[in-house]
């Protein structure tokens, strides 16, 4: 817990330092401190609801083993899992997503040292943090102050001061509180700071908004950075199509491709040949854009042709 929120403060920290953007060098840090802080946490919860839920297999676990550290902890996949399925802790589908990439750029920093380019990383970190943000407001804070209740044995008939002058006699009692202080003293630091990656990705969009605006309606999402970005052609040319903002670039099918397999998932989109345009499988089915973003519409990644535009939203 202690750990997790060092973690989520040093990523914060080599993030924001320099007055312009990070160096390569602070983008590595800090997806490998974010990462670790992402484990750290959501694990933390887990273990609110019951320490054998942080091993591998919880049939095997024991209180020994748990106390030592002596066992094989889960993935954060299962972490996941067990959040929702167990804790019932809501975690959107995109924020799923996002701890997903923040990993796969965690691993590849490690294993092969490179990584996406830095606005990517930038972008996929900023919201990898205002996720974990609301997570400790809404489900890490309140465990452990229930935690602490318990542990001071709160009577609502005591003041206040009373309450916690017999609440500090009890064994952990010390230890839960000065969490509880870390957790909010971490947290005012943060909300400071985190003001700043914000304003640098609003500002990146600002920047390129004026370029999008007439573009909303073949604007799709990016695979790479999530942002409203990615401007598919509506010339049928071929011409590898580029994300304003983050500038990853996607050449014919493989946009296509690459948008169900990271936005949609095998199980909501496909691609098919374009009717219009004819040539190869670039119509994506179950796309959005920008101009209608909560629609679920086929769109040609080559032409920006919409077949089925009519009555086409969900
Ligand atoms: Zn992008
Ligand atoms: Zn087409």
């Amino acid at each position: 817990m202690r750990n997790g929120m060092d973690y989520l403060s040093r990523a914060v920290d080599e993030l924001t330092e320099r007055a312009g953007p990070p160096s390569d060098s602070d983008l590595k840090y800090a997806v490998l401190h974010l990462q670790a802080a992402t484990e750290v946490l959501l694990k933390a919860r887990l273990v609110g609801e019951h320490w054998s839920l942080v091993f591998k297999n919880p049939g095997g676990a024991t209180l020994e083993n748990f106390k030592k550290g002596k066992f094989e902890s889960c993935t954060i996949e299962a972490t996941l899992d067990r959040l929702h399925n167990i804790a019932q802790v809501e975690i959107s589908p995109s924020d799923r997503a996002a701890i997903k990439v923040l990993s796969d750029d965690r691993n590849a920093l490690t294993h092969y040292g490179h990584t996406a380019n830095a606005f990517q990383v930038e972008a996929r970190s900023a919201r990898v943090l205002s996720f974990l943000l609301q997570f400790i407001t809404e489900h890490l804070r309140p465990m452990l102050l229930a935690e602490f209740a318990k542990l001071v044995a709160y009577d609502p008939t005591d003041s206040p001061l009373v309450a916690v002058e017999k609440g500090l006699q009890q064994p952990g009692a010390v230890k839960a509180r000065r969490e509880l202080e870390q957790v909010d003293q971490t947290m005012d630091e943060l909300r400071m700071k985190l003001g700043r990656i914000q304003k640098y990705v609003e500002k990146r969009l600002n920047d390129i908004s004026t370029e999008l605006a007439p573009c909303a309606a073949h604007t799709v999402q990016c695979p790479e950075c999530r942002q409203w970005a990615l401007v598919v052609n509506n010339d049928a040319s071929w011409k590898a199509i580029k994300c304003r903002f983050c500038l990853a670039t996607y050449k014919g099918e493989m946009a296509a491709l690459q948008y169900v397999w990271s936005l949609l998932g095998e199980d909501n989109g496909t691609v098919q040949p374009c009717p219009n345009c004819k040539a190869a499988d670039t119509l994506v089915i179950g796309a959005s854009t920008a101009a209608q973003k909560t629609a679920a519409m086929a769109i040609c990644f080559n032409c920006a042709h919409t077949p089925y535009e009519e009555g086409s939203d969900v």
